[in-house]
């Protein structure tokens, strides 16, 4: 999730990793550690900010001319010194450094206890280098033992290993996380992104899904990990600044999460089913269930609470959790599944501590490892976005919504309800990055021209039904954050009960009308609020029916109805974006606003 560095050549490598290192900061994480290699193996790691380790333990004088480092954003053993990477095999030769998820790591864990390994940290990271010693000791091939290793994980992974008996290379291995090889003279150099070793050299290796590397001073070769088949591949010259390279060629950090979101979904997906059949449980266990969150989270929980009515029949009530004290029945029959992003919004943690207090018990779904939330919880759960540096969330958003209907599919098991619909949703749910990944490409530049449109708007009204209802709350919330456009979502239904009377000629309505059983009422709607003069911009589910009905139309691709918030979200955020860029202002710092809110 986080960041990896290496380097091998001529020079001293520990303060070349520390300053990539602190090149990586912007990222987002947790702990941080590096290993060199001097004869023999040397490791440095705590948790904390970089410059405080380093204070306390001296990281840029490790010796040696060759080492890896890494900053680490927790997603299996909260942020502590012993779960901070490297980490080593039990014969404390071999030092690995890795992003991602571990998907098999408990089955990896289990056969090699019962070869004798023993394991000190949480992480699902410590199996790798003991994996590769297992084969190492076999073979005493330490490249074909790391290619033996990358074979047998499941997951995503970017490694970097090194190990004292070869001290001068370092082996890299990427799946779905992201390695950069940086080529310098008699030196090479290794990162996660360009800007951590831009100052050195704009001579770049892309390391692809699938493969790795074996880096040393003079010489990079590379081959797929699968079939061992050798890859040829010209290095390319990267012309970016370090700031355009931190944000990926993307002007904004909240445009590259929007684009990130295909990942997050793909890396939260990869969540054991014993940990959703474990909160499936433990919601089964209640006489009522509370979902409780605030903002974005909590309109993520009201996605939830269609998905887990329509599909398990398990009705749920969402409360914002500043409200949660003056409404909540709260006693040893009540569950409370609290969403935060950041862990620590103060209004969820006050509301659980009063759920605690009143003897409820607590589950939590977060992003952040080893946050406060997690610590005052009875069940812990996450989300793997991974950081999100942008203060509106959006890529939390579609982990959230993804982990929670993949809650939906679990509940409707336990509960015996587990008809075609919920095997439908549970296919489709693995196709999603991929669709979210070609819609991202296809609305952008539509939805950009879009922006225009709007940017002179003193309000805009967005209307859905089912689970477009809470897309709009949504997608309301993100024009408000960063536009400062006053805008309004609500259920189209309720338009006749009083907000009809505001749609005059010209009135921007975004109508979101998502598939499933409301959608001929949603496109009544429509007709509604056009036959009010509104200038209407319809995202739709297959919208062919609506050419010639609205002003300006965004097809979305049919998916199943309870899915489609994943795909529908992405052209709202875009809109919230282009149409701040397009007012002048900064999306990535929206005035007032913070990216935890940790008061009341
Ligand atoms: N899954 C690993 C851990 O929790 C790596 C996290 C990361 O990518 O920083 O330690």
């Amino acid at each position: 999730m986080c960041g990896i560095v290496g380097y091998v050549g001529s020079r001293p490598a520990a303060p070349i990793l520390l300053e990539a290192l602190k090149r990586l900061e912007y990222r987002g994480y947790d702990s941080a550690g590096m290993a060199t290699v001097s004869r023999k193996l040397f490791v440095k790691k705590d948790r904390g900010r970089i410059a405080d380790i380093d204070r306390r333990l001296k990281l840029a004088e490790m010796p040696g001319n060759l080492g890896v480092g890494h900053t680490r954003w927790a997603t299996h053993g909260e942020p502590s010194r012993v779960n901070a990477h490297p980490h080593l095999d039990n014969s404390g030769k071999i030092a690995v450094v890795h992003n991602g998820i571990i998907e098999n790591y408990f089955e990896l864990k289990k056969f090699l206890q019962g070869h004798g390994y023993r394991f000190t940290s949480q992480t699902d990271t410590e199996v790798i280098p003991n994996l590769i010693h297992h084969f190492l000791k076999r073979s005493g091939d330490l490249e074909g033992s790391v290619r033996q290793a990358a074979k047998r994980l499941r997951g995503s992974f970017a490694l970097a290993v090194i190990s004292e008996e070869e001290p001068g290379k370092i082996i890299a291995v990427r799946q779905d996380s992201p390695l950069i090889i940086g080529l310098g003279e008699g030196e090479v150099f290794l990162a996660s992104d360009i800007p951590a070793i831009l100052q050195h050299t704009n001579r770049m290796l892309v390391l692809e899904n699938g493969e790795m590397a074996v880096l040393t001073p003079d010489d990079v070769s590379i081959k797929k990990f699968g079939s061992g088949a050798t890859v040829k591949r010209e290095p390319m010259l990267v012309q970016w600044t370090a700031e355009m390279a931190e944000k990926e060629g993307y002007p904004h950090f909240t445009l590259k999460e929007i684009f990130q979101q295909p990942d997050a979904v793909r890396d939260t997906l990869r969540v054991p089913p014993e940990e959703l059949k474990r909160l499936a449980r433990f919601l089964l266990r209640a006489k009522r269930v509370y979902l409780i969150a605030c903002g974005t989270s909590y309109h993520a929980a009201l996605v939830a609470k269609y998905a887990l009515a329509k599909l398990a029949g398990f009705p749920v009530e969402v409360v914002i959790s500043s409200e949660f004290g003056e409404i909540g029945n709260m006693d040893e029959g009540t569950a409370v599944l609290a969403i935060t992003q950041s862990g620590e919004t103060a209004d969820t943690l006050k509301a659980v501590e009063a759920a605690r207090a009143a003897g409820a018990r607590v589950a939590c779904l977060t992003n952040v490892v080893g946050s406060s939330i997690t610590r005052m919880s009875d069940l812990v759960c996450y989300t793997y976005a991974g950081p999100e540096v942008s203060v509106v969330a959006t890529k939390t958003f579609a982990a959230q919504v993804a982990y929670l209907l993949r809650l939906a599919v679990q509940l409707a098991e336990a509960r015996g309800r587990s008809g075609p619909r919920s095997k439908r949703l549970a296919a489709g749910l693995g196709s999603m990055p991929e669709i979210m990944r070609k819609v991202l490409v296809e609305v952008e530049p539509r939805v950009k021209s879009l922006a225009r449109g709007f940017l002179s708007a003193e309000h805009i009204y967005l209307i859905g039904r089912g689970v477009g209802y809470p897309l709009v709350l949504e997608g309301a919330l993100k024009i408000k954050e960063i536009t400062y456009i006053h805008s309004e979502g609500m259920p189209a239904g309720e338009l006749k009960h009083g907000t009809l009377a505001l749609i005059e000629r010209g009135t921007p309505v975004i109508a979101v009308v998502t598939p499933g059983g409301m959608r001929m009422k949603m496109v009544s709607n429509v007709e509604e609020v056009k036959a009010r003069g509104a200038q209407v911009t319809a995202i739709a589910d297959n919208g062919k029916d609506l050419e010639g009905h609205v002003d300006e139309l965004i097809s979305i691709p049919h998916t199943e109805e309870l899915l489609s918030p994943l795909l529908f979200i992405i052209p709202l955020q875009l809109l919230a974006y282009h149409i701040t860029v397009g007012r002048g202002q900064d999306p990535d710092r929206p005035r007032s606003l913070a990216k935890s809110v940790t008061v009341e």
